[in-house]
Parts: C-alpha cells; sequence; structure tokens
C-alpha cells in the first residue's frame, strides 16, 4: 500500500533542479496543447519524450533547463506537490495525517496537498506556500473540466 505524504506547516521544499520530474508524464490542458504545439504527444496528453543517457525525458529539457521554464504547464510548477480536495480521502478510505495543511478558502472546499516524498528537494529550503499550489492545482482541474465538460 502507497503511503500518501502530506504537507504540514513543516515541509520544506527547494528545487535541486535534478530534472528527475521532466521524465513524468504532465498532463496537459488544452490550453497548455495549443500552446505547446509540436512539442505535444497528443495521444497521451503530455509532451514529447526523448531518450538520453537511458532515460526518456521531456523534449523542452536542454541539459538542466526548461526551455519554456515562464511557460511551463501548470503541473510542472506544482510537482512534487498536488492538492487534492479534502472529500476524496474519505471517499477512497484514505486515512489523513493529523498534521495535514487544511486549506479552506471562500468559495472552494477544503484541500489536503500531498507530495512526491521521491523528490530530493523535500525538505531543504522554505517551507511550502500551501495556498499557492490549491491555486495552480483548482485552475489545472478548471482547464480539464473545461476539455471534459465540453464533450
Ligand atoms: S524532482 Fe524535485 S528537485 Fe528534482 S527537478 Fe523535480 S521538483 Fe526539482
Ligand atoms: S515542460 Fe519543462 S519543466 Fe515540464 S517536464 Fe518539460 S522540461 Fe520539465
Amino acid at each position: 500500500m502507497v503511503e500518501l505524504k502530506f504537507l504540514t506547516h513543516s515541509t520544506k521544499f527547494r528545487c535541486r533542479r535534478c530534472t528527475r520530474c521532466c521524465s513524468l508524464d504532465v498532463m496537459l490542458s488544452d490550453q497548455e496543447i495549443g500552446r505547446l504545439g509540436a512539442a505535444v504527444d497528443r495521444r497521451w496528453r503530455t509532451t514529447r519524450k526523448s531518450s538520453r543517457n537511458g532515460r526518456m525525458v521531456c523534449s523542452l529539457l536542454d541539459g538542466d533547463c526548461c526551455t519554456i521554464y515562464d511557460k511551463r504547464p501548470i503541473l510542472c510548477r506544482v510537482f512534487p506537490f498536488i492538492a487534492i480536495p479534502e472529500s476524496e480521502f474519505a471517499e477512497a478510505g484514505i486515512g489523513v495525517d493529523p498534521d495535514a495543511v487544511k486549506i479552506t478558502r471562500a468559495g472552494t472546499e477544503a484541500y489536503l496537498i500531498i507530495y512526491d516524498s521521491d523528490c530530493p528537494g523535500i525538505g531543504e529550503g522554505d517551507p511550502t506556500d500551501p495556498g499557492a499550489i490549491q491555486e495552480l492545482t483548482i485552475r489545472h482541474l478548471r482547464e480539464m473540466s473545461h476539455r471534459i465538460d465540453r464533450r
């Protein structure tokens, strides 16, 4: 069973630019697909990959730099974090860390944030801003819902 890691007030993070997450398949929204053009693998709704030293990496990575850094997809911005509505944990029967930060904001349900503990940047740097992660995640979900609603 996978043990989920929840963001708490003491969770620190600083990206070490290891590029590990640039091998993952980030789910792109319609806007991102339109904007990234030929760099998109439309079948899987993610960025195209190419082989580098035996691993597949995003074709938009040059050395250890993202060539579209200022305009990178939302899920690249929030990694290693993602915000999830609190109700989904209850529905799935998943226990929540009692120290998990709960984000409650007018107009949205309560959210909790989980993270990929294999990211080398976890535990370094400054405490993470949960509000910013929630905002970006909701924006991504809205863009994805927009795509689903139109079908
Ligand atoms: S895996 Fe973590 S530390 Fe490495 S580039 Fe991605 S976010 Fe930064
Ligand atoms: S778009 Fe940039 S940050 Fe996102 S996976 Fe590709 S190279 Fe990495």
